[in-house]
């Protein structure tokens, strides 16, 4: 069995309603056990910043997959989400990206890991960090918890928890 970490990302409503579908058919398949999931954040888009903000999560999951068939399965639950891949870093309904699978430090054709920007993003350690702090980032020597703690507060302050009532809080 092999341990991965899935960050989930959108930004085109219905959010919440787009990560719940995208959770719902990473438990569904067969080949994928969910074994936790972070609070939703709300965040400010970084890099390409006229854009909504997003809610971000992370799940960690038990899978039989190999990286490369689990990075199939969330492309195709993006497709299935009508994700339209047009402005890079743009806008999406779902975005599922591979931050952590094993302790596996590999660069492939379409498969980079861990995702070479997780160690930099707040809206991705911040959520990884309420499922695995201790976890081990490889090629780094350093746990997620390490890097959060690095983070600047330019980073951080754009990431909230965020409550279906609608009531952010730090
Ligand atoms: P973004 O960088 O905003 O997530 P995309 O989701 O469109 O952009 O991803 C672009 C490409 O990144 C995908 O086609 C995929 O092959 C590649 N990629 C490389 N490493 C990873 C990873 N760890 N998880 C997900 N996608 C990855
Ligand atoms: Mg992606």
């Amino acid at each position: 069995m092999n341990r991965a970490y899935i960050a989930l990302g959108a930004n085109i409503e219905p959010r919440a309603r787009h990560l719940q579908k995208a959770l719902d058919m990473l438990r569904r398949h067969p080949h994928i056990t969910m074994k936790k999931q972070s609070s939703i954040y709300e965040t400010a888009p970084v890099g390409y910043t006229e854009q909504a903000d997003f809610l971000n999560m992370a799940a960690e999951i038990d899978t039989s997959l190999s990286a490369s068939e689990l990075l199939d399965v969330c492309q195709q639950i993006e497709q299935e989400l009508g994700r339209k891949r047009s402005i890079r870093y743009g806008p999406r309904t779902i975005d599922l990206d591979i931050l952590l699978y094993n302790q596996e430090n590999k660069k492939m054709d379409r498969l980079t890991i861990p995702h070479p920007s997780m160690h930099e993003r707040a809206f991705v350690l911040i959520p990884l960090g309420d499922i695995a702090p201790e976890v081990l980032v490889p090629g780094w020597n350093k746990r997620v918890r390490d890097f959060i703690d690095e983070l600047p507060k330019t980073e951080t302050k754009d990431v909230s928890k965020w409550t279906e009532s609608g009531s952010a809080e730090g």
